[in-house]
């Protein structure tokens, strides 16, 4: 008898536990501005055996702290960002791709960027579905610091507070820093960095507190406030840096000063140690609070690599990946992603492998609002459409059977690569252009050839996208423009219009 009693008691405890609001993870989101997956001494890359593989940047940088994440957790090889800032970040906001939500350009804070007429410009609104507001309904406390870059400044969505945040950090409508130095007020006391000044802070103004350490040391106030609370958070810890412009962190130049590299590169390794150190004291908090175990963080980076290295569409700031920020090419879309408990034990509430390099199958910052929901045991609302899918499974070593490893990102817009789609299945990446001549990407092409309509890659046997297969392999460059116009009109896509206002389509050759 007094056996069945225990039993009772102890399954009555277990279903408490279940259902104890502080049971719930904690979870850090930490987003890093214009950090490409080359931007750290952990090495992201896999060699033909999916074994990790430095190449020479990993070498430059220094990321001690990502290399612990790492080490705990597990890191992906190929993960998935949009070219440029505000498309991502509305991504990691709704789980949308951006044909889909339309945010298909960096916004710009005071005019709308030149684009479809009605492409989203205005950004995120109280009225949508955003991560935070479900993770609010389901008793997280909420939390952003940084930066938001989420609609101009005249809109409602430029105050993170509008869109489902407890706290609001430093965030505004802009995403490029008047200043990273506390000395500066982060802009406010210069005249000639006042236009994007960063807002709040004012403790720190004529410090030497560095922007970077100033959000962080606030991020870490308000979690101690939802500790108090005993409410479970979200932090949305979303770093300035390492965004032009490139300044030096002072507590980190020593380390780079021999590099025989430039020196606005120089500083902007100096930007990615810094927030490596964020990285490093909000794990050193989650431990010394006692609740690193219940704490779950998913590093993540916003586009491919700004670092000023060398050309943009070459073998430079992303190497040995080709392009950078802003173009079409591996080095422009593919960003760190790494996964880990703050601390590994027995309250995480599902493992994740350990010291692990994910690279059979790929991921997308789309997935990350999936992820989040599917850990916090939130609901995504039954209308609201979804491209990501919970990397649960992948974090745990196992095959995804949800993920479809494809990945589509549009772009009808003038830029570094200006009015292009490129789509991804499996190993092949198609490449196509609206517009072949007349753009930045053809006046730095040194020959003054119109750029190719088509480019097709194998990406499994030329991950850096040296060989132009478009005229080789005419099936399966028709199969994949095929799957790219169906993907497109699956998702609602804009497109651009040419000088006679005629939309420009992608066509078969
Ligand atoms: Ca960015």
């Amino acid at each position: 008898m007094r056996t069945v009693a225990l039993l009772a008691y102890l399954l009555f405890s277990i279903h408490l536990f279940g259902q104890n609001e502080s049971n719930k993870p904690n979870i850090i989101l930490f987003l890093i501005d214009d950090m490409g997956v080359m931007d750290t001494s952990v090495p992201m890359l896999v060699d033909k055996e999916g074994k990790p593989q430095k190449h020479h940047l990993n070498q430059f940088y220094r990321t001690p702290n990502m290399e612990r994440l790492a080490k705990q957790g597990v890191r992906f090889s190929q993960f998935y960002a949009q070219s440029v800032c505000s498309p991502t970040r509305v991504s990691l906001m709704t789980g949308q791709n951006s044909a889909r939500h339309r945010v298909t350009q960096w916004i710009n804070p005071e005019t709308k960027n030149a684009g479809p007429d009605d492409w989203n410009w205005k950004g995120l609104t109280s009225k949508d579905v955003t991560l935070p507001a479900l993770l609010k309904k389901n008793g997280y406390y909420t939390i952003f610091s940084g930066k938001a870059h989420f609609a101009p400044t005249e809109y409602e969505g430029a105050d993170p507070t509008n869109l489902g945040f407890d706290v609001n950090i430093a965030g505004c409508a802009f995403g490029a820093p008047g200043s990273y130095f506390g000395e500066d007020g982060y802009g406010n006391l210069d005249p000639k960095r006042k236009k994007r000044a960063i807002p709040g802070l004012e403790k720190y103004h004529k410090t030497d507190v560095f922007l970077s350490e100033a959000i962080t040391r606030e991020a870490i106030t308000a979690i101690d406030q939802s500790l108090q609370k005993e409410a479970p958070f979200f932090l949305y810890m979303s770093h300035y840096a390492a965004h032009s412009p490139f300044q030096t962190d002072p507590r980190f130049g020593d380390n780079y000063k021999n590099s025989g590299k430039s020196r606005p590169a120089n500083s902007f390794a100096t930007l990615i140690e810094g927030i490596d150190k964020s990285l490093g004291d909000l794990m050193d908090h989650l431990a010394a609070k006692g609740v690193a175990e219940n704490t779950l963080i998913l590093l993540v980076g916003d586009n491919g690599s700004d670092a000023p290295l060398g050309d943009t569409y070459g073998y430079f700031s992303s190497a040995p990946l080709r392009g950078k920020k802003g173009t079409c090419y591996e080095g422009g879309l593919r960003v760190p992603f790494i996964a880990g408990w703050a601390k590994p034990g027995k309250a995480n509430s599902f493992s994740i492998a350990q010291n692990a390099v994910h690279h059979q199958q790929i991921g997308t910052v789309m997935d990350i609002y999936a992820t989040i929901l599917d850990a916090t045991g939130t609901k995504n609302p039954n209308n609201h459409t979804i491209d990501g899918t919970t990397l649960i499974p992948q974090l745990q070593g196992k095959k995804n059977p949800d993920r479809h490893d494809h990945f589509l990102c549009h772009f009808p817009h003038s830029h570094r690569s200006s009015y292009f789609t490129t789509y991804r299945n499996e190993d092949w990446k198609l490449i196509f252009r609206y517009q072949t001549t007349g753009n930045a990407e053809q006046r730095a092409n040194k020959s003054k050839k119109a750029l190719p309509r088509y480019e097709l890659y194998d990406l499994k046997n030329d991950p850096y996208e040296k060989a132009n297969l478009a005229d080789q392999k005419p099936n399966k460059l028709k199969t994949l423009i095929e799957q790219m116009m169906a993907q497109l009109d699956e998702e609602g896509a804009q497109y651009a219009l040419d000088t006679s206002k005629k939309e420009l389509r992608p066509a078969l050759p």
